[in-house]
Formats: structure tokens, C-alpha cells, sequence
């Protein structure tokens, strides 16, 4: 650990062990992104010099109460600051009028655009849905004193508007024409929201969420998610994991996940550390380096894991929910698929992407149906208790290395027999106590399965049983 101004009532940086706990003051960990409330623009030796608005990552704690070591996430300068000179990045609401396209007015007519694109001013502009041409879009952009419509032409999964450049999605093709005016008559300057929609870019700008571009580097492919490739990055200088959803549709829907992971900080749970409306959205979250764990389980077996680690993934898992309950949170997807493990063997709950609160339920042709409790399965009544019925469907995996559960039924058949009562068997060598747990997760009523709450101290208890045996 560095040290800081030394003796003479500077602050001195204090091993974390002897740190006093977080209780009335707040208290920030390291790596805690921070916004800055005022601009210190003239610091004194070994502070940090920032503007008000700039993102700042926590470092170190300070001996000295109220001031941190931090690193200016734009420059990044590392210096002091003092406590009150930051707040806490704020949590992002799930709201409906969030749009990664709020320029988007959908099916309105040419004249309702020119009259939405009043008064005149250079450069700005919304794109609509075009009536003549079902399936293409048009570009509105004011000029001049007139509005000028350019047609997208959607062919072969691109969009264009002279065939010279193509793009992906219409997010792309405007972060395009802002740097660059390309063939059209100016570059777009301003976009005019619809009425009623909020711009998602600045709303995640104004919480501290938004990163940027430029601090970016890509690396190699990391995993394949549902919604496309995970890559290994870095951002400034710090390992991170980056999903890219290049599809707008998609990417608006993966703004709900977004923001559930906004409001969530926890040992125990894949940490969220901004988002790049880029190339679509790039979602970046902390590297887990050893994978999801049911390759960690499967590549390394019985031979590898003795039962306290697996004891101890199960406790990390039920911590990590515990928390997520009391966020009010229902993750919908809890498998050994979406577990990560770090670098340290700490198990972390990722992909929130049913963890979302959808007026419109879920789209039961997508549901894990083994993972899914039979409540969730007939009647969408999802709910932290249908959570604890995939937890233990999640602890059969942990304790069977990695295998697939009820591999020999279709899904059909896992349906029926599961309403009839039927439960899997204890895996090989499976401490009896785990079952036991297990079985309490699969109990048909609801509220009679036990709380994670529960389950993390009947988990401490077998992990301290083992230990002191
Ligand atoms: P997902 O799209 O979340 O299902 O991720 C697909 C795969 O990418 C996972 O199974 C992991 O192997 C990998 N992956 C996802 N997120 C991370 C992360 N934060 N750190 C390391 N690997 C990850």
C-alpha cells in the first residue's frame, strides 16, 4: 500500500483490515466510481485536480477520516480527495420512456416531421418510419429554413442512405453522421425527442454510468451469450468483460438489465461498471477470469474441488441472492450458467437479463424450463421463492461437477413428472445435509421453501462444521 502526505495530520492510508466498519459515515471501497460535486481545479500537492461531473474511481481509504485515494477515470491521474467532495454514482430507474433512440418518432408523416423540426436549426434532426416504403426509414434533418427527407433503405440485414457506408442499426448509422456529414447536407448536430421519451445517453451521463470510448480496448472473445459475443477488455488499465448488443431492438431491451444492475453492489454479484452507447451497446462489467461455473466444475471435477469449496460457492450464491431479495430484485434465470468465479474462487450472480420488471411477463417459450419452479412454469408467478427453487436445481449442478440436471427427460416430461412430484436424486457422494437443502428449495408450496436469507446461515453453519472437523 502507498503511503500518503505521511505525519503532521495529513491522511495516511490505513491497512484495510484496520479499517473501522461502514456504520453511520458512508463509506466507499475501493472501487466504488464516484461523481465529483464541485470543480477542484487547482489542487494542492498530491490531490487530485477534477471538474464537477467527472467520474473518479475509489482506490484506497485514507487513515485520515473522509479522504480517499482516487484515480480520475478521464485523465487517469491518480491524487486525494476528500469525501465530501463526491457522491455516489445514482442508480438508474426502469422506466419505459428510457430510450437509446429517443430521436425515433416511428410512423409519423413528412409533414408531421417538418413540423416537429420547428423552428428551423441547423442540424437537427429525428428519424421516422416510412409510410410509402413499409420496412425503411427516413432521415429528417433541418437545414437551411427547409427539412430535407433522406430514405434509409434497409437491404440485406444494413441500412444505407447512399449505399457508400452501411450500418448495423439506425444507433450506429446517427453516431455516424454526427462526426461525419458523409453525403448529406450537414452533419447532425441535435436530435429532436419525441414527446414523452427520455434520452437513455443522457440520463446515464447525468448517474455517473456512461463510460467512454476512447479508454476502451478490446480484446479476445471471452464467452457467446444469447444476444452475442463476451470480450475481455481493458478499461483504463482495469481488466473488464464486455458484452456488445449490436442489435437495436435488443439493446433497447437490455437497457431494463442495465438498469437493474444499477442498483446493485455486492461482493457476490457481477459488479456493472458502465455502458458505451457504441456499435449498439456495449455493456462493461468486472472480468471474472476462471469462467462460468459449470465449465469451472466440469474441467476441474471431484479430483480438483473437495465439498467445502463447493460449500462455499453454494454460500457466495445465497448471499449474493439475499442481497438481490432485498433489492427487490427476482433474477428469473438463476442457473449454474450465469455464476461466475474470479481470480480469488469467489463465486459472483451475473446476467440479470430476466431479472427485469416487465409489465408483460416473460415469454414462456424462452424460460429455463428445468430451472424453473412449476408455479413460474404455469402461471408466471415469478417470484425470490421461484428463485430458491432454481437455487436448488443450481445446487445439484454444484454438486454433481457440472452435470446437466434430469439429462435423460425432455422437457415435457420434466414439466409433468415435476407437477406429479417427482425431484431428482441425491448426486454421487452428495453431502446428505446439501440434499436435504435441496429438497427444501423444491417444495411445491411456495412459502414453505426456505428464505436465502435462511439458506446462507444454514450454509455458514456446514461450511463452520467442516472446518472445525
Ligand atoms: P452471458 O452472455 O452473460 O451468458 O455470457 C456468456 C459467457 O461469457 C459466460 O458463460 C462466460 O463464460 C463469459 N462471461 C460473461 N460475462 C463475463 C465476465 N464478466 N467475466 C468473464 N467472463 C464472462
Amino acid at each position: 500500500m502507498s503511503s500518503c502526505w505521511g505525519a503532521g495530520g495529513s491522511p495516511g492510508l490505513l491497512p484495510a483490515a484496520l479499517m473501522p466498519p461502514p456504520v453511520a459515515q458512508k463509506c466507499w471501497l475501493p472501487g466504488t466510481q464516484c461523481i465529483t460535486k464541485h470543480d477542484h481545479t487547482k489542487p494542492k500537492a498530491r490531490e487530485l485536480a477534477f471538474r464537477k461531473g467527472d467520474i473518479v474511481t475509489i482506490v484506497e481509504i485514507c487513515e485520515q477520516k473522509g479522504w480517499y485515494k482516487a484515480k480520475h477515470n478521464d485523465t487517469g491521474e491518480e491524487g486525494l480527495l476528500s469525501a465530501s467532495s463526491v457522491r455516489e454514482r445514482e442508480a438508474i430507474r426502469v422506466d419505459p420512456k428510457l430510450s437509446l433512440m429517443p430521436w425515433f418518432h416511428g410512423k409519423i408523416s413528412g409533414v408531421e416531421a417538418v413540423q416537429a423540426l420547428q423552428p428551423p436549426e441547423d442540424g437537427l434532426f429525428l428519424v421516422r418510419e416510412s409510410i410509402r416504403h413499409p420496412g425503411d426509414y427516413v432521415l429528417c434533418v433541418s437545414f437551411g429554413k427547409e427539412v430535407i427527407h433522406y430514405r434509409i433503405i434497409y437491404q440485406e440485414n444494413r441500412l444505407s442512405i447512399d449505399a457508400s457506408v452501411c450500418f448495423y442499426n439506425l444507433i450506429d448509422m446517427i453516431e455516424h453522421y454526427m462526426k461525419d456529414q458523409g453525403a448529406i447536407c450537414t452533419k447532425l448536430v441535435k436530435p429532436k425527442p419525441k414527446p414523452g421519451l427520455k434520452s437513455a445517453e443522457d440520463e446515464l451521463a447525468k448517474a455517473g454510468w456512461l463510460l467512454k470510448l476512447q479508454h476502451l480496448t478490446l480484446g479476445d472473445k471471452i464467452g457467446e451469450g444469447e444476444f452475442g459475443a463476451v470480450l475481455q477488455g481493458e478499461y483504463m488499465g482495469q481488466k473488464v468483460a464486455v458484452k456488445n448488443i449490436k442489435c437495436d431492438v435488443t439493446a433497447q431491451a437490455f437497457l431494463a438489465e442495465t438498469a437493474a444492475m444499477t442498483k446493485v453492489r455486492h461482493k457476490n454479484l457481477v459488479q456493472l461498471l458502465g455502458v458505451i452507447l457504441h456499435n449498439g451497446l456495449y455493456i462493461v462489467m468486472e472480468y471474472m477470469s476462471k469462467g462460468n461455473l459449470v465449465n469451472f466444475l466440469r474441467t476441474r471435477g471431484r479430483s480438483v474441488l473437495q465439498p467445502k469449496q463447493l460449500i462455499q460457492f453454494a454460500l457466495d450464491i445465497s448471499q449474493g441472492m439475499d442481497y438481490l431479495e432485498s433489492k427487490k430484485l427476482v433474477h428469473r434465470d438463476l442457473a449454474a450458467r450465469n455464476i461466475l468465479i474470479s481470480e480469488e474462487n469467489v463465486a459472483k450472480v451475473s446476467d440479470f437479463g430476466l431479472a427485469k420488471v416487465d409489465p408483460k411477463g416473460v415469454d414462456a417459450t424462452k424460460l429455463p424450463v428445468k430451472w424453473t419452479a412449476p408455479e413460474a412454469l404455469k402461471n408466471n408467478k415469478f417470484s425470490t421463492k421461484s428463485d430458491v427453487w432454481s437455487y436448488g436445481i443450481l445446487l445439484w449442478e454444484l454438486f454433481s461437477y457440472g452435470r446437466a440436471p434430469y439429462s435423460k427427460m425432455t422437457l415435457k416430461e420434466v414439466t409433468e413428472m415435476v407437477e406429479k412430484g417427482y425431484r431428482m436424486e441425491a448426486p454421487e457422494e452428495c453431502p446428505p445435509s446439501l440434499y436435504t437443502l435441496m429438497k427444501s428449495c423444491w417444495e411445491t408450496e411456495p412459502g414453505k421453501r426456505p428464505s436465502f436469507r435462511k439458506l446462507t446461515e444454514k450454509l455458514q453453519k456446514e461450511l463452520k462444521h467442516i472446518r472445525d472437523s
